[in-house]
């Protein structure tokens, strides 16, 4: 059967497999070779030399594909320089609609550009809000969602076809959900982004991205960049990224029923205002009553770890005033919700009974 045509938990679990045929090896072998012998002159066997084509990058990026129901995937060096190819493929001059709250290094880039000219950016706080700006003279609908940290939800479905209609490419920055809650090309997205760094690695271990598509003029695009600039994945971190992957279901199902049990807990805390959190997925938001408890409820934490990144298998807690979001201004983001009382959770597998614990203890007076 077509790996293409399987259960999503089926191609999950079987990433990497059964691809040496030379050996029968399982497991998918890690190629380090940078180059490849030809057969005889004028020949090749696929591969010529790894910054185009790398065989342990090539199993990991069948999955990549695979998992988010699309026929082209890529494998990169880190979430960003996902982001960057997938980019500049637009040409200069471009106007780029993108939601407000985004993870900071992606604004920290998108202001750098638009200050050199490169693109023109305008910014949507609601679903509401894009729609109504999404007009003939945008190029680009740039959209993480849920958004970060805010965790507002954006119907890539409606925002897609609006943007069909009017001639703009639809991004996806798919990193939080991960094609278990959303698979953006089913629902009309062009092009597909993530850190893989995150849910799909999973082990806070990999630093990997991944820029996925259907549209095989995009990818033409998408590939002579990559070729040329060399920004690809590892081949150790392909082998990684691979074997992180085959556990995503259970990962993600885990840490969402921990997240439901946690923010049941949190919504009745006096210490805390509000407690966002989109329904499902393991990344929830609070905000407290009194932000001057941040540092020490940080230094009191036994069990999550205060540090940036998030969707790996242990708890992490990141401030994004002085961590992720830092490089946005403070005007900015007070302006769009991002107040400075606000804590961002990466909500792990751990048993839950010990993540409530850690909290209400460093909550305590
Ligand atoms: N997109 C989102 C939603 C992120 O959270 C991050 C990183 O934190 C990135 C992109 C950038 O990814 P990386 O750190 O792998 O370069």
């Amino acid at each position: 059967m077509d790996y293409k045509e399987l259960k999503l938990e089926t191609q999950l679990a079987q990433a990497g497999i059964r691809m040496d045929e030379q050996t029968g090896a399982l497991v998918s072998p890690i190629h380090f070779s940078t180059t490849y012998q030809h057969p005889e002159f004028g020949q090749s066997t696929g591969f010529d030399y790894t910054r185009t084509k790398n065989p342990t990058r090539t199993n990991l990026e069948r999955t990549l594909a695979a998992i988010e129901g699309a026929d082209y995937a890529m494998a990169t060096s880190s979430g960003m320089s996902a982001l960057m190819l997938a980019m500049e493929i637009f040409p200069v001059g471009a106007k780029v609609l993108a939601c407000r709250d985004l993870y900071g290094g992606s604004f920290r880039w998108f202001d750098k550009v638009e200050q050199q000219g490169r693109f023109r950016f305008v910014y949507a706080n609601t679903e509401d809000d894009m729609l109504t700006l999404l007009d003939e003279t945008v190029d680009v609908v740039f959209i993480e969602t849920p958004t970060n940290p805010l965790m507002n939800e954006f119907d890539i479905a409606t925002i897609a076809r609006k943007a069909k209609t009017v001639g703009a490419k639809t991004v996806v920055d798919n990193t939080f959900y991960t094609p278990i809650y959303q698979r953006p090309i089913e629902l009309g997205a062009d092009l597909v982004i993530h850190s893989a760094t995150k849910y799909l690695g999973g082990h806070n271990d990999v630093l990997a991205g991944a820029v996925i598509t259907n549209d095989q003029a995009i990818y033409d695009q998408l590939f002579f960049n990559l070729n040329t600039t060399g920004i690809v994945l590892s081949p150790f971190d392909s082998y990684m990224l691979m074997r992180g992957l085959k556990t995503l279901k259970l990962r993600m199902e885990k840490a969402t029923a921990n997240a439901r049990d946690l923010v049941s807990h949190l919504e009745n805390s006096p210490h805390i205002k509000e407690v966002l959190y989109p329904g499902k997925g393991g990344m929830l938001s609070i905000k407290l009553q009194d932000e001057r408890k941040i540092p020490s409820l940080l230094n009191k934490l036994q069990i999550f770890t205060f540090a940036e990144s998030l969707g790996g298998v242990e708890s992490l807690i990141t401030y994004p005033t002085t961590q992720t979001h830092a490089d946005i201004p403070a005007e900015t983001r007070h302006a769009y919700g991002l107040t400075d009382d606000l804590l961002r959770l990466s909500i792990g597998i751990e048993d839950v009974t010990d993540l409530i614990w850690d909290l209400e203890q460093a909550l305590a007076d």
